[in-house]
């Protein structure tokens, strides 16, 4: 069993770290296409990361199931008699009588009464009979997979354990987060209303933000540092627009299950630069329809130069956040 998961463990990094080089060459291709377009390929290839090992997993269970058809369906077999004495092709070798030309002193013709030869397929399984070496290598070779096993699981409890420390954090700083500021209320609604956002929207100002950030899926909320209450009206309408896209478009959800999904893979160093590739996109997509809306691009990255200084590392370990965008030099004047 044990063995089972080493092999499908290896056969996920392999396949895992093909399905990203695709999408690598995919988006290199696309690199005339909109953020937008590319930002979906990673998202598709984090669905891919993500059904992986679950279709790997289920290979062998598939197998299993096919067998055990071919074992109920499997047609009756005839016994065989030779010199008066009846016997099947399932019988052990240590049962059968001795058939061999020599004790008995006969010559079978090859078309008559076959002798049925038993094969290694056929043969009773006798744990007593397992070579002794072939014991001690199974013994390594399980020592091997639970140490691989290990540390598998101790990475990812790390990396999520850390992640969720941090998200705990800055649950806890929103809980007693002010988020009276009449001032941004018309301008919120009027945003709210023109990207036709259905859902209720929270809007928080806390101490404990350094910049605008999305937060949450189901009780989505746009995140402000203190200082924002003294922004002009253009600040507050770019970084409004940037973060209430991102909770329209489920960003912190998608963010969130691509951290988890990293975890997972915490091993292979391909799935991190997916993760890098993945938010950048979606960053710059984000940019794009801001953009699209009427706002100078030179505006637009002093705005984002202002007020982005520290976002990175709210962006790279907290689940379900989506930061304001650092990508100031690949917005166009
Ligand atoms: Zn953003």
């Amino acid at each position: 069993m044990v063995d089972v998961l080493l092999e499908q463990g290896v056969e996920v990094i392999i396949r895992s770290s093909l399905l990203v080089v695709v999408a690598f060459v995919a988006t290199f291709a696309l690199h005339r296409a909109s953020a937008s377009v590319r930002y979906w390929v990673w998202v598709l290839t984090f669905g891919g990361l993500l059904a992986l090992p679950v279709m790997i997993a289920a290979g062998p269970l598939l197998t299993i199931i096919t067998s055990s058809h071919d074992v109920i369906s499997a047609p009756t077999v005839t016994p065989v008699e030779m010199n008066g004495v009846q016997f099947s092709a399932f019988d052990a070798p240590a049962a059968m009588p001795d058939l061999s030309p020599e004790t008995n002193g006969i010559s079978a013709p090859a078309t008559q009464n076959p002798v049925v030869q038993p094969t290694p397929a056929v043969r009773t399984r006798d744990a007593t009979s397992v070579p002794e070496a072939r014991r001690e290598t199974a013994s390594s070779r399980l020592d091997l997979d639970s140490l691989a096993a290990l540390i598998w699981i101790v990475g990812a409890a790390a990396i999520l354990g850390y992640g969720a420390v941090q998200w705990s954090k800055l649950a806890r700083a929103i809980r007693v987060a002010s988020n009276e500021c009449d001032a941004w209320k018309p301008l919120f609604t009027e945003v709210v209303r023109m990207l036709r956002l259905r859902r209720p929207v929270r809007l928080i100002f806390a101490d404990a933000i350094t910049a605008p950030m999305a937060w949450g899926t189901l009780r989505p909320a746009v995140l402000l540092p203190l200082d924002a209450k003294s922004w002009d009206a253009d600040r507050q309408r770019i970084v409004l627009t940037h973060e209430l896209i991102h909770i329209k478009r489920f960003d912190t959800l998608i963010n969130a299950l691509a951290l988890l999904i990293c975890a997972l893979y915490w091993f292979n160093p391909l799935a991190w630069l997916a993760l890098h590739r993945l938010t950048s996109e979606c960053e710059q997509s984000c940019d794009d329809l801001v953009l699209s809306g009427g706002t100078r691009g030179s505006d637009y990255a002093a705005h984002l130069v202002a007020v982005a200084y520290t976002a990175l590392y709210q962006r790279r370990l907290l689940p379900g956040v989506t930061p304001l965008s650092q990508n100031t030099h690949a917005i166009q004047a």
